[in-house]
């Protein structure tokens, strides 16, 4: 059995048995490998540990020198100075790597303490070690998962950065020109919702290895988060080369993928930022080749584009804020307020208007006035206006199913939802959540309205029907002439704030506010004026037969969680 053979009799140190059975009782329990030799570095002695890392019984090692466990790491260099040390020294620790029996490689962490006799004389060697692998595999998974994408294996944005940091002071010393290429996949979240998470991951993951197709070594490529990856390409001659790399990249999509099953066809779009032309530091040149990706997905995707000085004639504030705008959705950044609406002559609240807000995670709260014109302007609102839609009824539908009072929602449309398809999708989301048609109102604005009368008449007509109301928002600040009004089916006028605001000391405001309601009642709809601050301004407006009110007076919007306090206490606001 292995752990029979013994070490040998130390010879005349310890004579006492006693003494005798503790030392081996301490060198066969001991938890390290414990190896001796005498001065000729023959081993004379092991322990149970030793063979139980190693894998080399006694008899294996016996007269053998510690060169049997070699693992040809080491160079001569390291041996000479190891062997100094143990010689002047007398101790010698450190890391080192030798072979178990079955020839795997062990990181060990060794002491080696050189035995002397009472003349002075080395007689053994006297070596404790343990086995380090499983430490040495902690420290790279940590590593890895510091710098490297756990899904893909490629470097992470910050391992992104320092290498091309480090490039780049190369590049400058040499001058030498590059690129930074920003690359995301087309449509991707179309695969993750649904085929699944599991089948956007390892597309993701051959995507990633398909690129490496197109580089060379030299050059860096990183994953940024979900379908996002940079580029890092160096030495190219001119731009023609950003140019070549970039069209075999979406040459390597056109061949589709075949994941769990399925054909997957997905193609890129990718941006190109030029050093030193476009930018020297690294943060500009992905910002720049960022927003070249935005609009080479804006021209119509599968394709690249240059960043180029006339990208600049909408303020990069405003395009980085696009492109914000466009990754808020999927990361939950947006949030619905609620603003209650309330009877002017009860103060029973009516319903509520849903405001939408975007928690920027720099910028903090961001209120619609300032990314609503860019989500309009880049169709982006049609996807954010669904995602409202669709929240603000399920929103609703859990406080009714909680028991509290049940409560008219009113959601702002943009003119570009206003398509003939908005009905279908409104009924869908109703459906979807089981909600009844009459808890949802629609705000519209007069420009919406103006700009394709007969269109719009007829979809009104249809929501009618199905039981949809909508009432007409900023009411007096556009052009809507009467006869058109009469035509509309709303229910409902919003006295835009722009008029309350001068209230009641301000004769214009007061007179046209005045009108609207008179216009209003003389049509059969009911009146609201928003953004009523004053209990001066409430009571101008009840006296001049306004029906309900919106505002700070009563509330400003509240995030879900406060306005259902409201709604819980069945609150009703002074009048
Ligand atoms: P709006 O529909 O006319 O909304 C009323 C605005 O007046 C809201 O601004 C509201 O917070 C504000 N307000 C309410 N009471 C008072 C008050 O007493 N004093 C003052 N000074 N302001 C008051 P907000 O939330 O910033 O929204 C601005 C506009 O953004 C909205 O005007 C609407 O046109 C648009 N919007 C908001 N949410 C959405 C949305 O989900 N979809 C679309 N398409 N547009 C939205
Ligand atoms: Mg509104
Ligand atoms: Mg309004």
């Amino acid at each position: 059995m292995a752990h029979e053979a013994s070490p040998p009799m130390p010879d005349n140190n310890l004579q006492r048995d006693e003494d005798l059975r503790l030392f081996r009782g301490i060198f066969e329990s001991s938890g390290e490998g414990i190896m001796v030799t005498d001065a000729q570095e023959v081993i004379v002695a092991v322990n149970r540990a030793f063979t139980a890392i190693t894998q080399f019984s006694p008899n294996d090692v016996l007269g053998q020198t510690p060169r049997a466990l070699k693992s040809g790491r080491h160079d001569k260099i390291f041996f000479q100075e190891l062997w100094t040390k143990l010689k002047h020294g007398g101790y010698w620790q450190g890391e080192i790597w030798n072979r178990r029996k079955d020839g795997s490689l062990m990181p060990t962490w060794s002491n080696i303490s050189a035995v002397k006799n009472q003349k002075g004389q080395i007689t053994h060697y006297f070596s404790t070690f343990s086995d380090i692998s499983d430490h040495m595999a902690a420290e790279e998974r940590i590593r890895q998962l510091a710098f490297y994408d756990s899904l893909t294996g490629l470097p992470n944005r910050a391992t992104f950065y320092s290498l091309i940091k480090q490039t780049l002071i190369l590049a400058r010393r040499d001058n030498i020109s590059g690129g930074v290429m920003f690359i995301d996949l087309d449509r991707f979240k179309n695969i993750n919702d649904t085929l699944g998470h599991a089948a956007g991951d390892e597309l993701v993951r051959r995507v990633s290895a398909r690129l490496k197709t197109c580089l060379r070594s030299s050059d860096v490529v990183a994953r940024l988060g979900g379908d996002e990856f940079v580029v890092g390409l160096f030495d190219v001659k001119a731009q023609e080369d950003a140019a070549i790399v970039a069209q075999k990249m979406l040459a390597t999509f056109a061949t589709p993928f075949l994941i769990e099953g399925h054909e997957i066809s997905i193609s890129a779009s990718i941006g190109i930022s030029v050093y030193p032309g476009d930018g020297i530091e690294v943060d500009d040149l992905i910002k720049f080749a960022d927003i070249a990706m935005y609009r080479a997905k804006e021209s119509g995707r599968n394709t690249y584009l240059f960043y180029s000085n006339d990208m600049n004639v909408r303020s990069i504030e405003k395009l980085q804020m696009e492109s914000n705008l466009r990754r808020a959705i999927d990361r939950k950044e947006l949030i619905l307020h609620y603003q209650p609406q309330a009877d002017i002559h009860t103060g029973e609240m009516t319903g509520a208007e849903v405001l939408i807000r975007w928690q920027h995670p720099e910028r903090g709260m961001v209120s619609p006035g300032q990314f609503i014109p860019i989500a309009e302007e880049t169709g982006l609102i049609v996807r954010i206006g669904r995602w409202v839609m669709n929240k603000a009824v399920a929103q609703n539908k859990a406080w009714q199913d909680q028991g509290l009072p049940i409560m008219k929602l009113a959601v702002n449309l943009a003119a570009q939802q206003f398509h003939p398809a908005l009905t279908d999708e409104v009924a869908a989301i109703l459906l979807e959540h089981d909600l009844s048609h009459e808890y949802l109102e629609l705000e519209i604005t007069e420009s919406m309205v103006m700009h394709n009368p007969d269109q719009v008449v007829e979809m009104l007509k249809y929501m009618e029907k199905m039981g949809i109301k909508t009432s007409l928002d900023d009411f007096g600040t556009g052009y809507s002439s009467l006869s058109y009004l009469k035509r509309f089916p709303i229910y409902k006028l919003k006295v835009d704030q722009s008029f309350v605001r001068g209230l009641p000391a301000d004769e214009d405001d007061a007179a046209i506010t005045r009108a609207i309601i008179g216009m209003g009642k003389s049509l059969g709809l009911r009146v609201i004026a928003e953004g009523v601050e004053t209990r001066e301004q409430l009571e101008f407006l009840r006296a001049e037969g306004c029906d309900e009110i919106q505002g700070y007076l009563f509330s400003k919007p509240l995030p879900a969680d406060e306005f259902e306090k409201l709604l819980d206490k069945n609150h009703r606001f002074p009048v």
